[in-house]
């Protein structure tokens, strides 16, 4: 394949009737179907005006208009740039000034979200066989110079912002296939899977895992229109039989089957669960794999990377929390420079998962990749005796306190295991020359823990220096719409409180 829409094809050939995608109001649609709606959205699209290199905006929730409109943007070179709805208007402004697309479809149908986006921006109203969206075409928007081959980009999708403004990163049709097929080995993924997808296809980790991975293989792809625990433990009791998930996402379910009695799961079909793009902590893993009576595995990426660098084969009850070794194809080394401690140092990885480029931001591409084709993570890690890659904290958010390195994650961790505590985020805060640890603690009862409480129970966690020098208790962390704490925007969030 060079383009992505090219996957389906083969199953179209094979297995006309077998079920491509569920969209999210339960209605079917087989290979043929997706195809010939793809087919629709493409004929609509160059209609407008889309041709080669021209951006299509999609401002959506989960749907299968979403899927059509990436597929169709690849039958016409153009690219698709799919942002989530349920970012601010002003976000959306700043995307679209960005990108400059030439057409904008809002899934305004299945998101009031989107319509109101919609709305505000004047689009109008069509109705296609993949659900009645709204159009805005702009008079603006030049096509971007076309290459041959997987080299040409497929989707431009913008990082989740957890370190300050989102950016824009170029993914190629080569990127996405062969994240789809890594997504594919890694996970076993056969034609009789049924995918649960929960993942916004605006992220990387959804659309790569879910969308790709499936129109590789050939399998079935259920859409949420967002993530509750409650639709995921339906799905998994109708029979889904993987789960590709952020942790916070496990971290929810657990607590919403607590609360109504589920010890366990009851599914004979689940086989894979997984989670990735932001840490996992142990207690998590302990627990999920508990309820889930399998291994919870763990994937490392970013959007730059196509989401996967590496991901985990672990057995049930394995300790194991690193990230797992890097996946075939891809290479990855520490630069220990950067690290503070011996061992420990910045991910850099190379291969056919590395982002084409920021888009409009050469400056900000050439610093992300070395002159030698690595792509600086930001990310700190370590490498073990088995080849495994650790995590353990963004360089960014990094605490120096009074001279000693706090890796927010195991802080937050130590907090997470509280079982009053739903989710945390720790960040250091400067004050009179010294980082100060900060620790948010989401709870599931406000009136039942105190600070107090958790600060205690952090101290029999931690060594001193690790210990939160101050704990608040929130009832909602500023978060991603896959679930992912925003931790620029903590400290504004909750100025108030801190005062
Ligand atoms: P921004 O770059 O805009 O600040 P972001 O880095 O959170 O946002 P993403 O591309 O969604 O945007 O996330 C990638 C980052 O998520 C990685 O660099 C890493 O810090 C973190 N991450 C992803 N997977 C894992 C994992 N399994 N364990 C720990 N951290 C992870
Ligand atoms: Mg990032």
């Amino acid at each position: 394949f060079t383009r992505i829409h090219q996957m389906i094809e083969p199953h179209v050939a094979a297995r006309p009737d077998a079920v491509a995608i569920i969209d999210t109001d339960g209605t079917r649609v087989d290979w043929r179907g997706y195809a010939a709606l793809v087919d629709e959205g493409a004929a609509l699209m160059s209609g407008h005006g889309v041709g080669p290199g021209d951006r299509i905006l999609v401002v959506a929730e989960n749907c299968l208009a979403v899927a059509v409109a990436v597929m169709a943007a690849s039958r016409l070179n153009a690219w698709a740039v799919p942002v989530n709805a349920r970012m601010s208007a002003a976000e959306i402004a700043r995307i679209t000034a960005h990108a400059q697309p030439r057409l904008t479809l809002y899934t305004s149908h299945v998101s009031k979200e989107a319509a109101s986006h919609a709305e505000a921006a004047g689009a109008s109203r069509v109705e296609t066989g993949f659900g009645a969206v709204h159009l805005l075409e702009a008079d603006a928007g030049s096509g971007e110079p076309v290459e041959d081959g997987d080299g040409q980009v497929a989707v431009i999708l913008y990082t989740t912002g957890t370190t300050g403004d989102p950016k824009g990163v170029m993914l190629t049709h080569g990127n996405l296939i062969f994240a789809a097929h890594a997504s594919r080995d890694l996970r076993d993924l056969t034609a009789a899977d049924h995918v649960y997808g929960a993942l916004p296809l605006t992220h990387v980790f959804g659309l790569a895992s879910m969308l790709m991975a499936s129109a590789l293989t050939g399998c079935t792809v259920e859409l949420a229109r967002r993530f509750t625990p409650e639709a995921l433990h339906n799905a998994l009791r109708r029979g889904a039989t993987v789960v590709p998930a952020v942790p916070q996402m496990h971290a929810l379910l657990m607590s919403y089957a607590a609360e109504h009695g589920h010890a366990r799961l009851d599914s004979d079909r689940l086989r894979y669960v997984s989670s990735g793009a932001a840490p996992l902590d142990p207690a998590w893993k302990r627990k999920a794999e508990a309820f889930y009576g399998l291994p919870l595995q763990n994937g490392y990426g970013m959007t730059e990377t196509t989401a996967g660098v590496s991901g985990t084969r672990n057995a049930i009850g394995d300790p194991d929390i690193s990230v797992g070794p890097p996946l075939p194809g891809v290479d990855i080394r520490l630069d220990e420079s950067i690290g503070k401690e011996p061992g420990v140092g910045e991910v850099q990885t190379k291969g056919p998962h590395i982002m084409k480029g920021y888009f409009r931001n050469p400056d900000a591409t050439a610093q992300a990749i070395t002159g030698d084709g690595y792509m600086r993570t930001g990310d700190l890690g370590r490498i073990d005796a088995e080849g495994r890659l650790h995590i353990v904290g963004r360089a960014k958010e990094l605490i120096i306190r009074g001279g000693f390195n706090v890796y927010p994650p195991e802080v937050e961790a130590a907090l997470n295991d509280h079982p009053a505590v739903v989710q945390s985020a720790v960040i250091g805060r400067m004050v009179q020359g010294d980082e100060e640890v900060l620790a948010f603690c989401q709870v599931k009862d406000p009136d039942a823990v105190t600070a107090a409480d958790l600060a205690e129970y952090a101290s029999g966690r931690l060594t001193g220096y690790k210990r939160p020098s101050r704990i608040l208790i929130v009832e909602a962390l500023p978060a991603a719409a896959t679930g992912k704490i925003l931790k620029h925007k903590l400290l504004s969030h909750f100025a108030d409180r801190l005062a």
